[in-house]
């Protein structure tokens, strides 16, 4: 079991798998108050940065769920790098439908709500997890400017326009589902740079890696084509941003 191939090349150096940046979870564990001892579920934990850094800076324990076996493995790594490895567990395999067996104070999804089938589905799986009184992360995109036309939404990957909100309308969304926001964290162009640019590099050090992989022409044509696509629209259409939630 594993997530396309192609996410696993080009994401391979990515500690974050996402806008955010180090500075910016950072941001979030304070304003989250996290406390020492807090459990925290992460489903789609990536390459475990989220986890780690937590169970470093503010004591938390937790575990991470993900489909990537690359991802999961890195994630091991960097926590007995952080010296956090007593504290924090990565799993291998789909998170869809799981819920963990002890209550936890923080269940996240960052940037995978397709495991819930959507965010609706996702605040609901990660619900059945939750103490009373406990947090919901969700990080998810959302529109900065509204596309004018459905090619500038393809132009930014998403299946049509439809597939994100406003802001706006993405904070009154989770009221609709019965939630307050408590707290949001934003990224930024920069930490799209971050996210975007980096596989970059990455793809151009994989090609010459791997001159015979059968990869070698969708990774090429990818290393071609996405600065340009990646600056015209991801870059100036999409933000991202991650919303904490407590049930009304
Ligand atoms: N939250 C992480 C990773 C976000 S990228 C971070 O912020 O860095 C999305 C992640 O979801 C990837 O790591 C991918 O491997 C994982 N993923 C995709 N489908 C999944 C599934 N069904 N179950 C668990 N993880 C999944």
């Amino acid at each position: 079991m594993d997530i396309p191939r192609i996410f696993n090349i080009t994401e391979s150096a990515h500690r974050i798998h996402n806008p955010f940046t180090p500075e910016k979870f950072a941001t979030l564990g304070a304003a989250l108050r996290l406390e020492t001892a807090t459990r925290v579920l992460d489903l789609g934990s990536g390459s475990g940065e989220m986890l780690c850094t937590w169970a470093r800076d503010y004591g938390v324990t937790g575990t991470g769920i993900d489909m990537s076996q690359l991802f999961t493995e890195q994630a091991k790594l960097r926590a007995e790098e952080l010296g956090v490895a007593d504290q924090v567990k990565f799993i291998h395999g789909d998170a869809a439908g799981y819920v963990s067996d002890e209550k936890v104070g923080v269940a996240a999804c960052l940037g995978a709500t397709w495991i819930g089938g959507g965010v609706a589905g996702t605040v609901n799986l990660l619900a059945k997890s939750l103490c009373v009184g406990g947090i919901i992360l969700i990080g998810e995109p959302y529109w900065r400017k509204l596309p004018a036309t459905e090619d500038i939404a393809k132009g930014c990957l998403a299946g049509s326009l439809a597939d994100f909100l406003l802001l706006p309308d993405l904070l009154a969304s989770f009221g609709a589902l019965g939630y307050d926001v408590v707290e949001m964290v934003l990224a930024d162009q920069n930490g799209w740079d971050r996210y975007e640019a980096a596989k970059w590099l990455t793809m151009r050090r994989w090609l010459e890696a791997n001159p015979d992989d059968e990869f070698v022409g969708e990774i090429r044509a990818q290393l071609t084509s996405e600065p340009k696509r990646y600056a015209m629209y991801t870059r100036e259409y999409l933000g991202w941003g991650v919303f904490a939630l407590m049930a009304r």
